[in-house]
């Protein structure tokens, strides 16, 4: 029982809600054909076979088929629902889907009041025009897919990440220290680095530069991508293939 999906995707709640439904309708028959409008008082009816009988033809077909189109619209808006925030080249989430999550959690901590240190990362592939220029849009499409997995393949089930555009990327960490987020965009950026992308049997090298905004207050995405976005254009002026980090409301470090 436990195991079924009662959920509006689910067969069992189809089989349920038929079962209720004819059962409801069966009452109701009862009810209908044993009470007296005129006396206003209730009487055994003249044919109670029929009260069964009837309901029980026509209740059954009609639930269930009207709760098959029901549940077939629920599999179809989730699954469009998925579509649209799905990245197609990476299946991670897009950047409406990713910004719409994490401002979500932002907020519900906010309403919370629960205490906690999170950060976003912005991550974006080093002199990535150069592969594309060179191998080709489709072989720069695999290095993009490549990356992604190799994100994805460095966090945590909690953690969120998202296609931004075009080489760009997003991480989200929840409830992290200010060291776990270190050692997790660090661990992000040498499992890229250490990643073996041989276009045409050639060893292309691949790096990605990451900037990050730690923070405990409630910000808005809008004000987290800036700051970050601002780390990642040091560690881009910063020679590439590093990381960089601040914490949100602390002034930003000037390029060195
Ligand atoms: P930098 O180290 O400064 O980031 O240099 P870069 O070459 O990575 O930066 P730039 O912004 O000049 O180039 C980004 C390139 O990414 C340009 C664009 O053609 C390419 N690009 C964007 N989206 C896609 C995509 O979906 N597929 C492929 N193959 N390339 C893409
Ligand atoms: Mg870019
Ligand atoms: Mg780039």
């Amino acid at each position: 029982m436990r195991n079924l999906d009662w959920s509006a995707r689910g067969r069992a709640r189809v089989y349920a809600l038929t079962a209720l439904g004819t059962a409801t309708c069966i009452a109701l028959a009862f009810a209908f054909d044993s009470f007296s409008f005129t006396t206003w008082s209730w009487r055994w009816g003249s044919d109670p076979l029929n009260n069964l009988i009837i309901p029980l033809l026509i209740a059954p077909p009609f639930f269930f088929l009207l709760l098959g189109k029901m549940r077939q619209l629920s599999i179809a808006h989730q699954e469009l629902a998925q579509v649209a925030s799905t990245d197609s080249l990476t299946s991670l989430l897009n950047r409406r889907a990713f910004m719409e999550v994490v401002e979500g959690y932002i907020r519900r901590m906010e309403a919370s009041s629960r205490q906690a240190t999170d950060a976003l990362l912005v991550i974006d592939v080093d002199h990535f025009k150069s592969v594309n220029d060179r191998y080709g849009h489709d072989t720069g499409d695999d290095a993009l897919r490549l990356v992604a997995s190799s994100i994805c393949g460095s966090l945590c089930e909690a953690d969120l990440a998202g296609r931004l555009g075009g080489e760009e990327f997003g991480v989200f960490l929840p409830g992290k220290s200010h060291e776990h987020v270190s050692l997790i965009a660090e661990r992000i950026r040498m499992s890229v680095d250490e990643l073996r992308f041989e276009p045409n049997g050639e060893p292309h090298p691949l790096s990605i530069s990451i900037g990050g905004v730690i923070f405990e207050e409630s910000p808005t995405f809008k004000e987290l991508y800036r700051k970050a976005d601002e780390q990642l254009y040091f560690a881009k002026r910063n020679g590439r293939n590093r990381v960089e980090l601040n914490t949100f409301g602390q002034d930003v470090r000037k390029p060195a």
